[in-house]
């Protein structure tokens, strides 16, 4: 993780005017996850909600180009930023303040993180009713220092193209959000199937339904598919937010179908503000599997008596209960599988290989390793109160 040595204080006090901080996500690049941001922007702003959008993908700040301000500089009053006005929508976006493409890339880690701290500190909202988020791709290191730069956030939408490869990105945006104790609100599936550009109806195209598959799988709400539509990419390129060129398309229906089906509905629910996430009961909850031998964290988890499954309440720090499960037979690239089928969210344990590692992480599950060899129980306490002390991976080869 990146240096934190700087105060977030600022940004808290910024984030404390903004009523819901909605972050939308994707495990890579391209599958339209600025598209989403901006279109979900656009419908509330449309809804009447006081409407921000944070563009924080610092490799391809594609928002200053999708709703044409890539001109406009945005304006400092007092020593703050004062974000750009986009037809009722406030922006700000690293993209606006980057002297060349190719900063970011060029910038160390630490340097990337406090150009991003300092930006946020200095942004000027005011009072917003909903700040739509759009991280940087992927779970790695800057969605989740961005995460923690902001604070709570209300919750994650997770954007996914239908291909099978995309399921494990799924899977890994959805742990990511668990660990990191954010709601996830749902999962919507772009580019699946194509509008036809002169009637709009939509024709099956590549294998669609993962996303929704993905979901279902591991309990969390599908929001719904958007097809491949060219003149949404003809909107992004002209600057101009789809759904509010495009109102009465057949697609500009569905994404209004996807934005209802996140905000809260009935009277007082501008005020309240947009995506009350509709968070499945299940995603405050997760399971830890951690390996045992004689009743103990096992220091080398390919070889343990079993696993013992706990389920937990992250709010609430609490451990909800405990099952035990033979650990299967040791056969290689098996264990990730069979776990992630159990519904692990995390594995707490001794010591793991790299290779093993990213197995895990493929399937969905993450990973702490170095945890001390006491009783699953007192592991997973220290895990939830934050005490857990990892020290050397001892299998680390
Ligand atoms: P990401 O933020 O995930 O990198 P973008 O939102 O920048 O992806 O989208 C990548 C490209 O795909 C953009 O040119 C955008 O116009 C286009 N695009 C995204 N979604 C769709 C869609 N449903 N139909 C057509 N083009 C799309």
């Amino acid at each position: 993780m990146e240096s934190t040595e700087l105060s977030n204080q600022p940004v808290l006090d910024r984030m404390s005017h903004v009523r819901r901080k909605v972050l939308v996500l994707s495990g890579k690049g391209g599958v339209g996850k600025s598209t989403v941001a901006v279109n979900l922007a656009a419908s509330l702003m449309l809804a009447g909600r006081r409407t921000g959008l944070l563009d924080v993908d610092i490799h391809g700040p594609s928002i200053p180009t999708m709703l044409g301000i890539e001109e406009k500089q945005p304006g400092f009053e007092n020593g703050a930023i004062v974000p750009v006005d986009a037809d009722g929508i406030k922006v700000l976006s690293l993209g606006l303040f980057l002297r060349s493409p190719d900063d970011p890339v060029i910038w160390r880690g630490p340097m990337k993180m406090n150009a991003i701290r300092q930006f946020l500190a200095d942004a000027a909202w005011g009072d917003l009713d909903v700040l739509v988020i759009d991280s940087p791709p992927g779970t790695g290191d800057e969605p989740l220092s961005v995460c923690q730069l902001i604070g709570s956030v209300d919750g994650a939408i997770i954007v996914t193209t239908p291909q099978k490869v995309s399921a494990v990105d799924v899977r890994k945006s959805i742990s990511f959000c668990r660990e990191l104790r954010v709601p996830v609100i749902g999962v919507i599936e772009n580019m699946s199937g194509f509008a036809c550009p002169a009637c709009g109806t939509v024709t099956a195209v590549l294998r669609e339904g993962g996303g929704r598959r993905i979901a279902e799988d591991m309990g969390v709400p599908f929001l719904g598919s958007i097809p491949l539509d060219p003149k949404i990419a003809e909107s992004c390129d002209a600057g101009r937010a789809y759904i509010r060129d495009f109102a009465d398309s057949p697609t500009a229906r569905i994404m209004r179908d996807i934005v209802k089906s996140i905000e809260p509905a009935g009277p007082g629910a501008a005020a309240s503000a947009a995506p009350e996430p509709a968070v499945a009961k299940k995603e405050k909850e997760m399971k830890i599997a951690v390996p045992v031998t004689g009743g103990k964290l096992s220091m080398h988890f390919g070889h343990c008596e079993r696993f013992a499954m706990l389920d937990v309440d992250p709010g609430k720090k609490e451990i909800l209960g405990r099952m035990d499960l033979d650990a299967p037979p040791h056969e290689p690239g098996l264990l990730p599988r069979w776990l992630a089928d159990k519904g692990a969210n995390l594995i707490i344990a001794g010591g793991m290989g790299r290779r093993a590692q990213d197995l895990f992480s493929d399937s969905g599950i993450r990973v702490i390793v170095g945890a001390p060899a006491g009783s699953p129980e007192d592991v997973v306490r220290g895990y939830l109160a934050g005490t857990l002390e990892t020290g050397k991976n001892i299998c680390d080869h």
